[in-house]
């Protein structure tokens, strides 16, 4: 598997303890390594630039760009700019493209990460910019045009990609822990989409502790169904390793095993898959994570090495209520 990486990704660097650190990329391609992966540096575009400026309000791209110049500077309480920061989103864009022009399936090992990042930085209701500075799924999207969808699986709604896509008939689905309960609180099952996006956004918001047992019910009953119908040319993956149990930010019950689940069941359409890491500050998970993703695609070998979790009798009945909800919004532009 082609994975792509730079050291000039951890050049965004916090200036203060932050769980987004350039040291989960180190964990990231030791699993790589480990699992026999061909690592590629990626080369800066010329028009990168453009590309960025194809998603994102120009005075915001020319604000991100000022703050990179000054170094050391918050945009807003959890998401930071250095020095370094400017060059690593750009050649995350950049690794992004080259990527969809391959054709092939590969993972982006890049950071910042982008899915909160909406047009104008922070998106839709959030308090902050989560982490992200540009929004590398989406511009890959609008990069591939008709076809291309992203798969959310991060456990935080991507609710910049949603802003961004909202109005385009291009696909965006999301798992993602209920916004009740979790940043950025956006991801509701009644978000479908506008105009000529209506049906095209498709939000599957799993309530805390939920297991793997239903992860996958998930995945069968929304997710593949919904891919399956709309054909996609080129399906990004917007990878958070943050919905494992074992995550410091989040409340989910998902172990290695909904992760493998769900990429094979994208790895079965048979269409090029580019994985693209946004969140996930459990380092071993990353790395355990990558390792797996590697072989399966490499190998088709199924190897969670963790034993399946199971959802408690009263998390199952507050999904069994979610997933109504999504079926009823999800079920007038889908078969189910
Ligand atoms: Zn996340």
């Amino acid at each position: 598997m082609l994975v792509y990486f730079s050291e000039v990704f951890k050049g965004h660097v916090p200036p203060y303890r932050h769980p987004e650190a350039p040291d989960r990329l180190d964990f990231l391609i030791e699993g790589a390594r480990e699992a026999g992966a061909d690592i590629k540096e990626p080369r800066m575009r010329e028009d990168v630039w453009q590309l960025v400026e194809s998603v994102h309000d120009r005075s915001y791209v020319e604000l991100v760009r000022r703050l990179c110049r000054k170094g050391d500077v918050q945009i807003d309480g959890d998401t930071y700019v250095s020095a370094g920061t400017c060059d690593a989103a750009a050649l995350a864009v950049s690794a992004v493209v080259d990527a969809v022009d391959r054709k092939e399936t590969a993972l982006v090992a890049a950071r910042p990460p982008g899915h909160h990042a909406g047009f104008a930085g922070r998106a839709l209701s959030a308090p902050s910019q989560g982490f992200c500075i540009f929004n590398t799924a989406a511009i890959g999207a609008l990069y591939v045009g008709e076809g291309a969808a992203v798969v959310d699986i991060d456990v935080h709604h991507g609710n910049g990609t949603q802003e961004i896509l909202y109005d385009r008939d291009l696909l965006y689905i999301s798992t993602h822990q209920h916004p009740l309960t979790l940043y950025p609180g956006t991801g509701y099952p009644e978000e479908v989409g506008v105009g000529r996006g209506e049906g095209y956004n498709v939000n599957v918001p799993l309530p805390p502790r939920t297991g793997d047992d239903l992860y996958a019910k998930a995945v069968d009953e929304v997710v593949v169904p919904v891919l399956k119908q709309y054909g996609p040319r080129l399906i990004i993956i917007s990878l958070g390793w943050d919905a494992h149990r074992e995550d410091p930010l989040a409340d989910m019950n998902l172990t290695l095993k909904s992760y493998l689940y769900v990429f094979d069941a994208v790895l079965r359409l048979q269409k090029p898959t580019i994985f693209l890491l946004e969140g996930g500050y459990n380092r071993g998970v990353i790395k355990r994570g990558t390792k797996a993703l590697v072989r399966l695609v490499d190998a088709g070998e199924f190897a969670p090495g963790e034993s399946q979790t199971s959802t408690d009798g009263h998390t199952a009945k507050r999904y069994e209520e979610v997933m109504r909800e999504v079926k009823s919004h999800v079920g007038r532009y889908w078969r189910l």
